[in-house]
């Protein structure tokens, strides 16, 4: 990988931080280094919110076309960069080659409706009387705080920024301690079209993480990751008043119903736990399915999973690639055996192949429980603890005991049990017949322990922006 001296970025000046400690990035494809990155200090967050908050007012008086058509070329510079991206998130988090280009596809999709829609963003006109006007207009918050995490780090970053600086706000971006050569990079192709200080950035981990998110400097904390992480930056954020949204973690329940092709309910399972190795939020995280279904549901879902291909991401026909690193993998698999000691049985998978790199096999888990923690917490990893249910309302009424509430799945052939679904099931998205999928700007706001607010769709552009109402009245002559 190429060397880089680029990193942190505040008032369209790029620099290497002002701190002292640095961290070694690893492939976890073969566990060999590939760069020395630096952990932005205090001085760094500072420089970075000053630099926002300094530009902040300049950009929110650009008209909103000229903001659309400036974010218009960035997308243009990321499609332009979009292989060189791709090419970095597998290298730094292992997602397969052409999953990874779709990824970052994706991004340059979010950011070119932003720039669209981010014009046309605009409040209300009021009746008051004859002679006065009476308007709602929405205005940019100030200075947002972007913080994004490694599991897809181009596509989360684009929606934030593009809704953030569309609405005419400025950001300080912190990329994952993960994938920190793709934040970087990808604040490259976006500054470059930007006016100076509308987008910064500060690279680093946990601890630059929560400079920022305590800074006083801040109008808005943007979080995508850990819910663990998500309750630490609402206590940081309380201290300056920034609103806090959060897309969090979640536990997504996939059901079963009988009367449903078992194999192309597996076929949707296998696709729901072991896309991307299981590190999607919303992958699925436990199997509730039925007994008339179970048998042949379980053979067919460990047949898809033993003919996964393993290998690296950069290889072209690798379906299941690595583990993002050795930690995630241990974390994973002490889930597994947790289960196995506490009653599960392992059907294929379930354990930590030799050789180098953060593989994992893809794993099927008969006989689990809603106690196991491989069915209460959220895996993120390529893990489908199944349990076997005797009805539907069964099913439906375990999806619901959770403290998580990102997005389920039911798959059903019975409408009835579609629309007694998506009616009771407590989390932000509902899916029926497709663990995946969904229109173009679809949101939703998660429950519970997965989060609060809007952090996609045209709904994300209202969290960005605040509201006045204004009465302008003639003078009296
Ligand atoms: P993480 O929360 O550990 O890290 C995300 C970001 O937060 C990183 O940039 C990290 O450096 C920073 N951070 C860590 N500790 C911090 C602190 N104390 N203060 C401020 N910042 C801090 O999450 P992760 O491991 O990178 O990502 C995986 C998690 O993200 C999973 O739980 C997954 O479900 C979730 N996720 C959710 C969504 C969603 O839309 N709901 C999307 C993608 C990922």
């Amino acid at each position: 990988m190429r060397p880089r001296d680029r990193w942190m970025l505040a008032d369209g000046r790029w620099g290497q931080g002002a701190g002292e400690r640095m961290f070694t990035v690893i492939d976890p494809a073969d566990g060999q280094p590939l760069g020395v990155v630096p952990v932005g200090s205090g001085a760094d967050v500072d420089a970075a919110v000053a630099a926002a908050r300094r530009a902040a007012p300049g950009w929110a008086a650009v008209p909103a076309a000229e903001r659309g058509a400036a974010l218009h070329a960035a997308a243009r510079a990321v499609e332009d960069g979009a292989a060189e991206l791709a090419a970095l998130v597998t290298a730094e988090m292992g997602r397969p080659a052409g999953d990874a280009l779709a990824s970052v596809e994706a991004g340059v999709g979010t950011l070119r409706q932003y720039a669209e829609l981010g014009p046309l963003h605009c409040g209300r006109s009021l009746q008051g009387g004859w002679d006065a006007a009476d308007f709602m207009v929405r205005e940019p918050r100030g200075a947002v705080a972007v913080i994004t995490p490694w599991n897809d780090p181009v596509a989360i970053a684009c929606g934030l920024i593009g809704a953030a600086v569309a609405t005419g706000n400025t950001v300080v971006h912190k990329p994952s301690e993960r994938t920190p050569h793709t934040g970087a990079l990808l604040a490259e192709l976006l500054a470059a079209r930007l006016p100076g200080g509308v987008l910064n950035l500060v690279t680093g981990d946990a601890e630059t993480g929560a400079a920022l998110a305590g800074h006083p400097g801040l109008d808005v904390v943007a979080h995508v990751g850990s819910t663990a992480t998500g309750r630490r930056i609402t206590g940081l954020a309380a201290g300056s008043g920034a609103r806090v949204l959060l897309e969090n973690g979640g536990s997504d329940p996939l059901l079963v119903d009988a009367g449903v092709d078992p194999a192309w309910a597996a076929e949707q399972a296998a696709v729901g736990c072991f896309a991307n190795s299981g590190q999607i939020c919303t992958s699925v995280e436990r199997v509730y399915v039925h007994e008339d279904v179970a048998p042949a549901f379980l053979d067919a879902l460990t047949e898809r999973a033993r003919a996964l291909r393993t290998g690296p991401g950069a290889d072209p026909s690798t379906e299941l690639g690595p583990l993002v690193d050795e930690r995630h993998r241990a974390r994973v698999h002490e889930q597994v055996e947790k289960a196995v000691a506490e009653g599960a049985r392992v059907r294929t998978g379930g354990h930590v192949p030799d050789g180098p790199g953060c593989f994992y096999p893809a794993t099927v888990l008969s006989d689990c429980t809603d106690a196991m923690v491989v069915m209460a917490e959220e895996t993120f990893g390529p893990v489908a603890p199944v349990r076997v249910v005797g009805s539907f309302e069964e099913g439906l009424e375990a999806a619901n005991r959770s403290r998580y509430g990102l997005a389920a799945t039911v798959l059903t052939r019975d409408l009835a049990h579609a629309q007694t679904a998506w009616r009771t099931l407590r989390t932000g998205t509902v899916k029926v017949n497709a663990v995946f999928g969904g229109a173009p700007g679809g949101a939703a706001t998660p429950r519970g322990a997965s989060g609060r607010g809007f952090g996609y769709g045209p709904e994300l552009l209202d969290e960005m922006t605040e509201v006045k109402v204004v009465h302008l009245q003639s003078a009296v002559p």
